[in-house]
């Protein structure tokens, strides 16, 4: 079989990068500042929290400097915090302990190797904070195998806007949209993206949810590592 793809556009957060170990990491680290118990069902709740209020983002019901302070002003009224605090530094702690995580996910590190061997090209596309995501994709190891980052805050549009595919595409060396293949766990951020820049896709289903209907993926895998058996 002759290979079809040259390019691959691969997500950065709970597809290449550790996200949820990351996240958890960096709250208990916040909530021991603020001598809060840093128990799983607190960590649960700011996750549902700050997904939802990026899933409202996504959707264009907020602009992204209302996360910043509504994620943690939320949680600390759920935790019953009476004192005062500001959310906005509460905010900017938690950022910094954030920017300290490169967990990858178990493969990946491997699985971008053998795809650069192989002769893929690799850029990461990613919604997030710039400084955030250069440091922990830094601290990572996986840059040698990338040929740019793409952050959504960078861009000025977040996946899975038009305009951030756009640009994008406008930025990667290959110009024919069949060779380019868009790899992710997002089904609201990097598949919807891809659908509507009429690229290829393989969805990373790590949650293992059921597959929607409308899923028409080159692949849906559990494991990053089955990607490098596929390409
Ligand atoms: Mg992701």
């Amino acid at each position: 079989m002759s290979r079809k793809y040259t390019t691959l556009l691969i997500d950065a957060d709970n597809t290449l990068l550790n996200f949820d170990k990351t996240e958890n990491e960096a709250l208990k680290s916040v909530m021991a500042v603020y001598n809060l118990p840093a128990t799983e069902e607190n960590c649960r709740r700011y996750s549902a929290i700050n997904d939802a209020l990026w899933k409202r983002f996504e959707k264009g019901e907020i602009e992204r400097d209302e996360i910043k302070v509504t994620r943690f002003r939320e949680f600390f009224s759920y935790l019953g915090v009476k004192e005062d605090f500001d959310p906005l530094e509460v905010n900017s702690k938690y950022l910094s302990f954030l920017r300290e995580g490169g967990h990858t996910i178990d493969g990946a590190e491997e699985l971008c190797r053998s795809l650069t061997e192989k002769g893929y090209k690799i850029y990461i596309i990613t919604n997030g904070i710039a400084l955030t995501q250069e440091k922990r994709l830094k601290k990572s190891g996986l840059l040698p195998y990338i040929s740019d980052v793409f952050i959504s805050e960078t861009i000025g549009f977040q996946k899975p806007k038009r305009e951030y595919f756009d640009y994008v595409l406008k930025n990667i060396t290959e110009k024919d949209k069949g060779r380019i293949l868009v790899i992710g766990d997002s089904l609201s951020s990097d598949i919807k993206g891809a659908i509507d820049s009429e690229l290829d896709y393989i969805w990373y289903n790590h949650r293992k949810e059921a597959t929607p209907e409308w899923l028409n993926a080159v692949a849906v895998v559990e494991d990053v590592r089955e990607i490098g058996n596929i390409l």
